[in-house]
């Protein structure tokens, strides 16, 4: 009995001076709008069986909004959205008086107020490189990964791929050892035919080949101790066309306000002009209509949700729960289909799987809010943090085998 107790004492040894022999790497991919239980819904096998190597999350839980780019942002700088800045993926700031739309970073990295951590491995002299991830071509902080490309929705997945293996090939100077990738295809057929449609699964069948492949080809043809982290942004949900709600018929004064239809929020700000009184006459109105399907978001939930004070943040906030949603475009163009972006409920969980040299196997575990994935790679990556954040290290650090 002993002898086998020292056994495993010492494999657990070598596993762990293994790991710490090398630098780690980190390939960060995120497969948007990929929901929480599309592995078994699906049958994504090959996903399946990277996270029975490794740990996998009941669920990742998303920041509010539920939406793609406050999301992808928050995993890379591990910040609520208020904290660096992409509060949604359409809003307006009352202070530079302008509207933001998903990709503006690219042409203003001020619109991003902190530091993503390709930027905290290239400032301490480790390579990073993007092949697509929201706002990584932005200059922030002056810089960028030393490799990059500009986004393409159209971009081969194989290809992305591809260079993400070969990126992992170069010669160890050049080779970088942070790496992400993104992949929009299950989250736009979610969009367009719902959660529950054959072409969601079809896209999930596609995604989960092309992980394996990468899996496989991370094994085999890569020198260098990689650590997979897949993960999603957000989940999906069903609506319904019957149930939109049409902007337009609200009683707001676009003299007033300017308002930015997030879908699963409107978004209402006062302009230069506006009052308070102004403000609360409207809060009043929109409270007063009979049968309304939406709510006016309180202080103390917005506070609750980490909507903190600023210029980005709207004076009102109308709020809906699926199926309902407001609808965009002419009434008549209204489909059913899919969407996020609603308040944290179990259809908005993304997925988090972790496996490599570095990962504990670890089944089950919780599932935990996406801001803590940031320190958790700092560390793999045996990078120091710079700036204060939001996420919590303690939070994935069981699952890091030599640390
Ligand atoms: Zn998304």
């Amino acid at each position: 009995m002993r002898v086998i107790v020292l056994a495993l004492l010492l494999v657990g040894a070598l596993q762990v001076s293994h790991a710490q022999e090398q630098d780690q790497t980190v390939v960060l991919i995120s497969i948007d709008g990929f929901r929480h239980d599309y592995i078994e819904k699906y049958d994504a096998k090959n996903i399946a069986a990277i996270a029975e190597q490794g740990a996998r999350a009941e669920g990742l839980i998303p920041v509010y909004p539920a939406k793609t780019f406050p999301n992808h942002i928050s995993i890379v700088t591990g910040q609520y959205p208020s904290n660096h800045g992409i509060v949604d993926n359409r809003f307006f700031d009352t202070e530079r008086q302008q509207k933001y739309q998903m990709g503006d970073g690219v042409k203003d990295s001020t619109w991003l107020t902190t530091l993503p951590i390709w930027n905290l491995a290239e400032f301490q002299g480790v390579k990073a490189a993007t092949f697509f991830w929201p706002e990584s071509e932005a200059r922030i902080n002056g810089r960028t990964a030393s490799y990059y490309f500009n986004y393409s929705k159209p971009a081969p997945y194989e290809q992305r791929i591809d260079q993400i293996v070969q990126w992992l090939q170069l010669p160890k100077p050049a080779r970088p050892r942070l790496v992400t990738g993104y992949f929009s295809l299950v989250d736009t057929m979610g969009h367009r035919f719902g959660p529950d449609s054959e072409q969601v699964k079809e896209a999930v069948s596609y995604l989960d080949e092309l992980i394996g492949d990468l899996w496989q080809r991370l094994q085999n043809d890569v020198d260098a101790p990689v650590n997979l982290i897949l993960v999603s942004d957000h989940g999906m949900t069903q609506i319904t066309a019957a149930e939109m709600i049409d902007p337009a018929q609200l009683p707001i004064d676009n003299e007033l306000f300017t308002v930015v239809n997030a879908q699963t929020r409107l978004l209402i700000y006062p302009n230069q002009e506006t009052t308070e009184a102004q403000v609360n006459e409207l809060r009043q109105q929109l409270e007063a209509m009979p049968n309304r399907q939406f709510v006016i978001e309180s202080e103390a939930q917005l506070q609750a949700l980490n909507v903190s004070q600023g210029p980005r943040k709207p004076s009102l906030i109308l709020g809906v729960d699926a199926p309902a949603s407001f609808g965009r475009g002419a009434p008549e163009e209204w489909r059913d289909g899919g969407t996020h972006g609603y308040h944290s409920h179990r259809d908005m969980d993304g997925i988090f799987i972790a496996a490599g040299p570095a990962i504990k196997q670890q089944h089950p575990l919780p599932r935990f809010q996406n801001i803590h994935i940031y320190p958790f790679m700092a560390k793999l990556l045996s990078l120091e943090l710079l700036t204060p954040i939001d996420g919590d290290e303690t939070v994935l650090q069981p699952l890091i085998l030599t640390k």
